[in-house]
């Protein structure tokens, strides 16, 4: 997650926004006013692909989206509610790309989170604020 992400994440969750995630890719997000968004990024438990939010129906990456690409669940089966991170570090032999729980400390492959939802977790940065 780039820097600018984090505080645009950070904002939200000083506003009163509420995350909730069904599943790693299905992300429940509740506006401070009461409106609630749904963001799918599996097309699983029969959601259409994408945020429901009104920038998210004309194909713009919102800012929920954004959250249910860089967060997901702690798939360790011992960690009830730690929230995993996405995070880009350089290495030796490259980039080294994995979702890290500030929880338990359990780190898994971005690749392994790609193929379970089909879907690249590359850094998606904003196309428009709405
Ligand atoms: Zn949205
Ligand atoms: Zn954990």
């Amino acid at each position: 997650m780039t820097e600018k992400t984090r505080k645009k994440v950070a904002r939200m969750i000083n506003q009163g926004y509420r995350f909730r995630f069904i599943a790693d890719g299905d992300l429940s997000v509740l506006k401070p006013d009461g409106t609630r968004y749904e963001v799918s990024l599996t097309g699983r438990l029969g959601r259409h692909i994408g945020c429901d939010c009104y920038a998210g129906e004309k194909g713009i990456v919102c800012k929920h989206k954004l959250v249910a690409v860089n967060f997901r669940p702690c798939d360790e089966p011992t960690c009830q509610s730690g929230t995993m991170v996405y995070h880009e570090a350089e290495t030796l032999g490259g980039t080294s790309r994995f979702f890290e729980c500030g929880s338990c400390g359990k780190t898994t492959d971005a690749r392994i989170v790609e193929d379970l939802r089909k879907a690249p977790v590359a850094e998606i940065e904003f196309i428009k604020q709405f």
